[in-house]
């Protein structure tokens, strides 16, 4: 509890990736705020749009 991961990497496929993410920033996201997410796996950037308390939501489509 407090960590964001993605069980998979959308973008290299590395497995239990940690995000630099809290949840206090998940709830920002869901209040409207847009923040960069950096994949510590393959510095992939997003820009984070929404969430929902099992997603994150991207400016472009998230697929392994
Ligand atoms: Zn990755």
């Amino acid at each position: 509890m407090g960590d964001v991961y993605f069980l998979s990497c959308p973008i290299c496929g590395s497995d239990n990736v940690r995000l630099p993410f809290k949840p206090e920033d998940v709830k920002e996201v869901r209040e409207g705020v847009k923040k960069l997410l950096v994949l510590p796996c393959c510095h992939e950037s997003f820009k984070i749009v929404d969430s929902d308390s099992d997603y994150l939501l991207a400016d472009r489509p998230l697929r392994k």
